[in-house]
């Protein structure tokens, strides 16, 4: 290279070094990038005149790609012991069910087409039977995400009409998902009665009027009132309610036949008790993909699924596909068929015996202690279950120990308890147990230093 010039954009994108940025970020995210490290330096009247040069403007070149690699989705591991972390993709998918769609997922398939006829055929395959095996429905639709169940709901079965609502459950759940808008949006009235803590059946039953569609019961998902509480008797609300309005309960967790929390009331109780529709999540606590699933009276199901934005609500192959997997092995009884809250309660003690074992390699970095888990991902807001986690004995600030953790080949999520960093054992994936050792172990080795002892 002559000296004092800047070397050509192309001549650096075919060199070595930025092959494999180029294989992660695409080659015109790299020229983007190569521009603009070469842009300025022009502007800093920084030129190459040696190997030196030559070597820095690579490894700026090389750092900018890194940012953006960071950014893109990424394996990473969870351990601040929430199971269901909004931030961290909510519920992963047990590998075996993922296993078990890829090769339907990645050819043709029946979605539309009934192969008894040769006509085309419905969209749903086995899915509305299998909730209704699960929940006692006689039907059952499902859409992308529960937010949308909500909407439908009241959209078609409540436009123009009143819906009551309590004052209790009046939330927002993350990403500004407001039961009040969401009213609104679907262009129902909303009538609200009770008080924050107190909401009674008299208090429903007294708000009816001839305009009345329908009674919207939410669950709590990410608060807890305690203390002076009363909420009604679902099954008194159910029996007195006139023939015109419709009982419908917002479950969100999709809690059916796990036996974890003896508080949260399971989706199919509410069918039981008299509430015409249930919707909840298809992966918080049911284990499987996004979704929402709509269960209850197949006269109502019938019009949901008529409502002109249920082509937009409807689902992918791919998690319609994903649900009538988990749905049959949960229905069996299989391990896969669990959610992820299930499966990491039942991970506790070989994860601990995991951790014991590197107990005395780690040393003084680390010592276990009991902790407590939760579930998250607006489920269980008030309850916690026993767990173990490591504590890292630092001698530098916390925050400074969890970018650290954060920078590692793959991620690793802590968090901060009493300015001491908490790897909490809880959420660890068995799968990813082997890398989480090797790169403690490493870290411990290489970059972690520890407090000296007083
Ligand atoms: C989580 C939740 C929702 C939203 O569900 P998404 O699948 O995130 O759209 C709605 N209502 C309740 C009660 C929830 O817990």
């Amino acid at each position: 290279m002559e000296a004092g010039r800047l070397p050509q954009v192309g001549q650096l994108l075919d060199s070595p070094f930025l092959q494999e940025a180029v294989r992660k970020l695409s080659r015109p995210l790299v020229t983007e990038t190569v521009r603009r490290v070469l842009g300025h330096y022009r502007k800093q009247r920084c030129f190459i005149k040696n190997e030196d040069d030559q070597a820095q403007l690579e490894a700026d070149i090389l750092s900018s790609c890194y940012k953006l690699i960071r950014t893109r989705q990424t394996r990473v591991i969870n351990a601040t012991g929430t199971v269901i972390h909004t931030n961290l993709g909510r519920s992963p998918i047990s590998p075996e069910l993922w296993e078990a769609v890829s090769e339907l997922n990645t050819g043709y398939s029946n979605l539309e087409i009934s192969l008894a006829k040769g006509k085309r055929g419905e969209r749903k395959g086995l899915v509305n039977y299998l909730v209704g095996a699960l929940t006692g429905a006689d039907d059952a639709l499902v859409v992308n995400n529960n937010a949308s169940s909500v909407w439908l709901l009241l959209n078609e079965l409540a436009a123009g009409k009143e819906v009551i609502i309590s004052r209790g459950e009046q939330i927002q759940i993350g990403g500004g998902f407001r039961i009040p808008d969401i009213m609104r949006m679907a262009g129902a009235n909303m009538v609200e009665v009770g008080t924050s803590n107190i909401t009674t059946a008299d208090d429903y039953l007294d708000a009816i009027t001839e305009n009345t569609a329908m009674v919207l019961m939410v669950h709590r998902s990410n608060f807890a009132i305690r203390g002076f509480t009363e909420s009604p008797d679902i099954k008194e609300v159910a029996r007195r309610l006139p023939k015109h309005v419709l009982l419908a309960v917002d479950q969100g967790s999709g809690l059916v036949t796990e036996t974890f929390s003896k508080d949260e009331v399971p989706a199919d109780r509410y069918l039981r008790q008299g509430a015409d529709l249930v919707c909840f999540s298809g992966d918080k606590i049911l284990g499987g993909p996004q979704a929402g699933i709509i269960a209850g009276h197949k006269e109502l199901v019938k019009r949901l699924e008529k409502n002109p934005m249920m082509r937009a609500f409807r689902p992918s192959r791919i998690i319609y596909s994903l649900l009538e997997e988990l749905l049959i092995r949960k229905l069996n009884g299989e391990e896969c068929g669990r959610g992820i809250a299930e499966r990491a309660q039942r991970n506790l003690e070989t994860n601990r015996q995991w951790a014991e074992r590197y107990l005395p390699e780690w040393g003084e970095h680390v010592s276990l202690f009991e902790d407590q888990l939760v579930i998250g991902g607006g489920t269980l807001p008030d309850e916690y279950y026993p767990s173990w986690s490591l504590e890292l004995n630092s001698s530098k600030p916390a925050n400074k120990v969890l970018d650290e953790l954060r920078e590692m080949d793959v991620p690793m999520i802590a968090v901060i308890r009493n300015d001491k960093v908490r790897i909490n054992l809880a959420t660890i994936l068995p799968e990813d147990r082997d890398v989480v050792a090797r790169q403690l172990t490493h870290y411990f080795m290489t970059t972690h230093t520890v407090e000296p002892s007083k």
